[in-house]
């Protein structure tokens, strides 16, 4: 992925088939389904690929047991079957993770165990493992630091994990594979329209150079997460809001709350959300809140209530219990839920089913989803864009693409396993003896991986390096910050920058950090 090469393609192409705005979960598969179907495709990302939500999941490829507990049946069959498929295509990315639900009154075990089986009979072939009921001792055997005081047992079930915006670049590296261009640091600044007032392409605006460009297409997806208003009210102003941002926190503690490669799952808290503590490389991941908020922004902040509801909530579970001042990290998302008919309904009783929208200028804007969804939202997108732009009809192909770097046999204990069948060559990178060891003792992140990022993941600035191309940000800032200087070293000599440019980046990335400390 080079971002020189891929600007040069802008300016020779003269109609490109499908434009996608937005390089998250949705439009990254987007430019999949699209670029293996053999449409021309460009994607634009005005920040960085997983910059707004895409990297701030929990990091869970799940079927979603508690949307059964909502009735969305179509919803969880249909996760279930996608969580299937990223396991066969992705086996380097996706994880098996095994989650308990501890149980402290006599009705709970069985309660949930029935519902559990309906989710591993939902999942059919596609199945992880069966669920099972546990009594006490092997509850507390498999979570040392469960809290034992009234535990009757548990049940375990099964699900996936990912790192999210490590995801994200597989899927952009695979959507380069097939053809596709993207580009990060780009943004959509407004949309071109023919005489009879459909949408023929976009103006773009390059946030590194500042130059401009107008960008023609037989067809735009919106793509944008919570910002698809935004598109919506540049194509039509009259336009009436389609989505409902709801913010999700996540506090990121040791590893040592959890003490056990299994997750814990809560499935009612106070109030009536449900909780995970997720164990996730040396920390463990505790989350998350859903609050209601009115404005979509790139960097939203944690409510102080939204923090002490996660610590007191999963402190009940836990025998050594956390504190504030045990917080490593935290880090905030927003679900872009589409706007429900019903007014009345909370954030949480929201369906998490996407929807494709498609406008009178011919726009397609897809609304909702989930990242464990990412596959079946771009195949939704790309059939709506043949009929809009009047494309050649092909079936989608991404059932069976696997993803960039697919390995069979990954080893899940080197931190490099997301890199699947690149490992090799980013340890060869260099000739440095150096070069693959960590930078630090808490979390991993080596010369070589900071050099590939630059090379071949087109990370610009130190703010991808740290937060997306490796995720020392999200699990450790006090660590990251300990780290700034080392990183900016190799970075600069590798992108042949000055004094003035690692001083410019390293207090921008000092203003971010505020925002992953509490
Ligand atoms: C707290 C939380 C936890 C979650 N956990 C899970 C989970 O465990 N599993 C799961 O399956 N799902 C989970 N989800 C849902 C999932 O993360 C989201 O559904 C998904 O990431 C949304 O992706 P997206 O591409 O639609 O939006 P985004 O990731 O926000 O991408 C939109 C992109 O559009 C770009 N953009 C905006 N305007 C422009 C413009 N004008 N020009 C160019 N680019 C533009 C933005 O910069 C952004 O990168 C979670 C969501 C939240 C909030």
């Amino acid at each position: 992925m080079n971002r020189l090469d891929n600007i040069s393609k802008i300016k020779s192409t003269k109609l490109w088939d499908i434009i996608i705005i937005g390089g998250g979960a949705s439009g990254l598969g987007s430019a999949i389904d699209s670029a293996s179907r053999g449409y021309k495709t460009l994607l634009i990302e005005k920040y960085d690929f997983a910059k707004g939500t895409s990297s701030r999941s929990t990091k869970l490829v799940h079927g979603g047991v508690r949307y059964l507990q909502n009735g969305d049946v179509s919803l969880v069959t249909e996760a279930l079957k996608e969580r299937g498929l990223l396991r066969k295509n992705a086996p380097h990315l996706v994880q098996d993770l095994s989650f308990v639900i501890p149980s402290y009154d006599w009705w709970s075990s069985p309660f949930y165990g029935i519902g559990l089986k309906i989710y591993d009979m939902m999942a059919g072939k596609l199945g992880i493992g069966p669920s099972t009921i546990l009594n006490k001792n092997e509850t507390e055997a498999l979570i040392p630091n469960v809290e034992k005081k009234g535990l009757k047992g548990g049940v375990i079930y099964y699900d996936g994990q990912f790192d999210d915006s490590r995801m994200a670049i597989s899927l952009a590296q695979t959507a380069e594979d097939q053809n596709a261009v993207l580009l990060n640091y780009i943004e959509v600044i407004d949309l071109i329209k023919s005489s009879d007032e459909t949408i023929s392409g976009v103006v773009l605006k390059d946030s590194i150079s500042q130059e401009k460009y107008q960008v023609k297409s037989k067809v735009v997806i919106n793509a944008t997460g919570v910002f698809s208003d935004t598109i919506m009210l540049i194509d039509d102003p009259k336009a009436s809001r389609m989505i409902q941002p709801s913010q999700g926190v996540h506090v990121v503690l040791e590893k040592k709350f959890i003490n056990s490669k299994h997750a814990i799952m809560v499935p009612h808290t106070s109030d009536g959300r449900v909780l995970f503590a997720v164990p996730w490389q040396n920390y463990v991941i505790l989350g998350t809140t859903d609050t209601q908020v009115n404005r979509a922004e790139y960097e939203p902040k944690a409510l102080e209530e939204e923090i002490d509801f996660i610590i007191s909530n999963a402190g009940k579970y836990m025998t050594i219990k956390p504190n504030k001042s045990d917080i490593k990290s935290v880090f905030v998302g927003l679900r872009p839920l589409a706007i429900s008919d019903n007014k009345n309904k909370s954030t949480k009783e929201i369906s998490r089913h996407h929807k494709i929208k498609i406008s009178t200028s011919g726009l397609i804007s897809i609304l909702g989803g989930k990242w464990t969804t990412y596959r079946k939202i771009g195949e939704d997108a790309i059939n709506s864009a043949i009929i809009v732009g009047g494309l050649n009809s092909c079936k989608t192909l991404t059932e069976n693409l696997p993803i960039h770097g697919y390995d069979s046999n990954p080893n899940f204990e080197d931190p490099l396993h997301v890199y699947g069948t690149n490992i090799d060559q980013i340890k060869k990178l260099t000739k440095d003896p150096k070069g693959n060891e960590s930078l630090s003792k808490k979390l991993f992140i080596t010369k070589h991986q900071i050099l590939w990022a630059i090379q071949k993941e087109m990370a610009v600035n130190l703010e991808d390096v740290l937060a997306r191309r490796t995720r020392c940000l999200f699990l450790d800032v006090f660590e990251t910050e300990k780290l700034i200087d080392k990183v900016l070293k190799i970075m600069a000599d590798a992108l042949k920058q000055n004094k003035k440019w690692i001083s410019e980046q390293k207090t921008i990335f000092l203003s971010l950090t505020k925002n992953y400390k509490i």
